[in-house]
């Protein structure tokens, strides 16, 4: 069998050579033949002339550089899409990832698994992005139509078929987390410690990981549509329940002043309520106006790749490896 690594580079300049070679020498003790596809994602510091650097002298290495930054899933789905092996392995090139661990993968991969996934502990951690982590879990396997699992990312073994399985899914707002779970195949957890972000501050701040917790809740479902039309006949039932009542009132005790409280309390709670309403719709006509464009997830700017072996949208299966 062949294997083949999808590593996104975005500024990785301090470690992407360290990686390799960290990466590299748990490869060659494995004795199988592999390729190690990194992806620039568009950086600005070297990483790019780094990995040129890598290629010259390893004929395993093979880059793809974009033209700008498009973000960590545009850079596995290139990635995904130029691996040429039996199975893929996706890593971080920030050595959070430990390599020793693609052994352990490879044996999960020969007692038949499609996937086999690194699940990362939460030692480490602030306590309070864990229970954020805990409560949005909870709260996304209620809803969505797919399962997730806490602590579990981009770092994993995927067979041919479920490569070819991911690709398959063309979407534009690509959420790995759940592409991964939405394919389904034989999986395999197994546990890793997690290794503390080197030196340079996590990108995931509170607010990123607000936005993508959002996605991963609109990209799976539209129960948060379901919940606005359940809202809106819950409301509607109450104002008639309410209407019912001061018709009543009216008629035996006689019209008096409205309350003006009771007034302007239903006014701003329902315009609230509809704008939030709206804004559920909005975000969703939001994902349809952008996967109608239909436009490509990334632009190429520079790679060592043969043209040949270059493909639209699959894979190139027949290409060899070193
Ligand atoms: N990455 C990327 N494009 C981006 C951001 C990150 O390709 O826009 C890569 C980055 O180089 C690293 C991996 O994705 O290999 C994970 O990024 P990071 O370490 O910032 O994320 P975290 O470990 O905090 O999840
Ligand atoms: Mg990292």
């Amino acid at each position: 069998m062949r294997l083949s690594l999808v590593v996104p580079c975005y500024n990785e300049v301090e470690v992407v050579t360290r990686f390799h070679e960290a990466l590299s020498r748990e490869l060659v003790a494995t004795g199988r033949p592999y390729e190690i596809v990194y992806v620039d994602d568009g950086s600005t510091d070297g990483t790019l002339d780094e990995l040129v650097k890598l290629a010259a002298a390893d004929e395993a290495v093979r880059y793809l550089s974009f033209s700008r930054n498009f973000g960590k899933e545009a850079a596995m789905l290139a990635g995904l899409r130029y691996a040429g092996g039996d199975a893929v392995v996706i890593m971080d090139a920030d050595l959070q990832h430990p390599p020793e661990l693609i052994g352990r993968m490879l044996e999960q991969y020969e007692r038949g698994f499609d996937q086999v996934i690194a699940r990362r502990t939460r030692t480490g951690d602030p306590a309070t992005r864990t229970l954020f982590a805990r409560t949005y879990y909870w709260l996304i396997n209620r809803w969505a139509d797919v399962e997730l699992v806490d602590g579990v990312g981009d770092f994993r073994l995927l067979s041919r078929r479920a490569v070819d399985g991911l690709l398959e899914l063309g979407e534009y707002n690509r959420f790995s987390k759940g592409l991964f779970a939405w394919i389904g195949f034989e999986s395999i957890l197994f546990e890793y410690d997690n290794v503390k972000q080197p030196d340079r501050k996590s990108r995931w701040t509170f607010r990123r990981l607000l936005e993508y917790g959002l996605d991963g809740l609109l990209s799976f479902n539209n129960r948060p549509l379901r919940l606005a039309i359940y809202v809106g006949l819950l409301l509607t039932a109450v104002a008639a329940g309410y209407a019912v009542w001061v018709i009543v009132n009216a008629v035996l005790n006689g019209v008096q002043m409205p309350g003006y409280v009771t007034l302007i309390a239903a006014i701003t709670g329902l315009g609230g309520l509809q704008m939030v309403m709206l804004g559920v719709i909005g975000e969703y006509i939001g994902r349809i106006y952008y996967e109608t464009k239909h436009r490509p997830h990334y632009l190429l700017k520079q790679s060592n790749i043969d043209p040949i072996d270059r493909p639209a949208t699959q894979t190139p299966r027949s290409r060899q490896l070193p």
